[in-house]
Order: C-alpha cells, then sequence, then structure tokens
C-alpha cells in the first residue's frame, strides 16, 4: 500500500535495518528502540492489523516471529524477550501495517512485564466474563 511505512520497508524502498526476509516476513531494527536488538517482524502483504489477517498468514508471522527471537536474544546475549502486538489504536498501535515486536530483556534494564500495559482496579467475577467470551467462538 502506498503510503505505508512498513510496505515501503517490505519493498526495498524505505531504508531499514533488516536483519531477516522470508519469503512472507521480513524482519528489521525498530527505528526507536526500547532496548538494543528492539526487533519488528512483519507480513510482506500489507494487513493493517493482526485482526485482518488470514489465520495462515499469522501462523506464518509468528513462525518467524519465534525463530526471529531466538537468533536475536542469543546474538544480543539477551536473557529473555517480550514478545508482543499492539492491536489497534487503543492497544498503542501507531503504525498500520501489522507487526510483532521482539523486544530483548537484559538483567537490571528497569522494564516490566507484559502485564504492565494495562491495570484494572476492582475484581471482576470472571465466571461471568468467561461466559461472555465463550459465547464468541459460538456466534461467529
Ligand atoms: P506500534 O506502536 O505501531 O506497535 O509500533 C510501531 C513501531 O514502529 C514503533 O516502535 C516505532 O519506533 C517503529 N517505527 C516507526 N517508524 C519506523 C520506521 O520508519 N522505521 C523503523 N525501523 N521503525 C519504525
Ligand atoms: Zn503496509
Amino acid at each position: 500500500m502506498s503510503g505505508c511505512l512498513f510496505c515501503q520497508i517490505a519493498q526495498g524502498q524505505r531504508p531499514a535495518h533488516n536483519i531477516f526476509e522470508g519469503e512472507g516476513t521480513v524482519a528489521f531494527l525498530d527505528i526507536l528502540p526500547c532496548t538494543p536488538g528492539h526487533t519488528l517482524v512483519i507480513p510482506r502483504h500489507h494487513y493493517a492489523t493482526l485482526s485482518e489477517m488470514p489465520a495462515e498468514e499469522v501462523g506464518k508471522l509468528f513462525q518467524a516471529a519465534a525463530m526471529v527471537a531466538e537468533r536475536v536474544q542469543a546474538a544480543m546475549g539477551a536473557a529473555g524477550f517480550n514478545m508482543g502486538i499492539n492491536n489497534g489504536k487503543e492497544a498503542g498501535q501507531e503504525v498500520f501495517h501489522a507487526h510483532i515486536h521482539i523486544i530483548p530483556r537484559y538483567q537490571g534494564d528497569g522494564g516490566g512485564s507484559m502485564k504492565s500495559v494495562a491495570r484494572m482496579s476492582g475484581k471482576e467475577d470472571l465466571e461471568q466474563l468467561a461466559t461472555k467470551i465463550r459465547q464468541a467462538f459460538t456466534s461467529s
């Protein structure tokens, strides 16, 4: 899609520090890294969000991301990594070409866990929530 930054990177029309190029996926360093080695893995094809991607493409993207994450961790000598997706504006998505973040983690880097992205106050009735969510599997 013309005008999409990540389509331009996938097509080699915008400079990026690529670290892996697969048939359907590309991985490159994030321009504003959270930690050294912060990498983005994207599908070559334009999908604005993960929700738009066919299940098969999601599978390929995650397979590539898992492989890339192991290599990044090893190369960086990192102690672990966070892998995540900001899916939708309210979740913090800024670039609307689906992508997976791989953030290598280092001892004492001062970062938090995936649970630090949001916090709810008060308790919810988990069984009530589970019933509501289960219905989404039968209605689609
Ligand atoms: P989002 O919030 O959409 O999940 O994250 C988008 C990410 O893309 C951000 O971490 C941002 O630093 C990165 N980014 C934005 N523009 C560019 C760019 O032109 N090149 C690269 N390599 N990364 C970018
Ligand atoms: Zn795109």
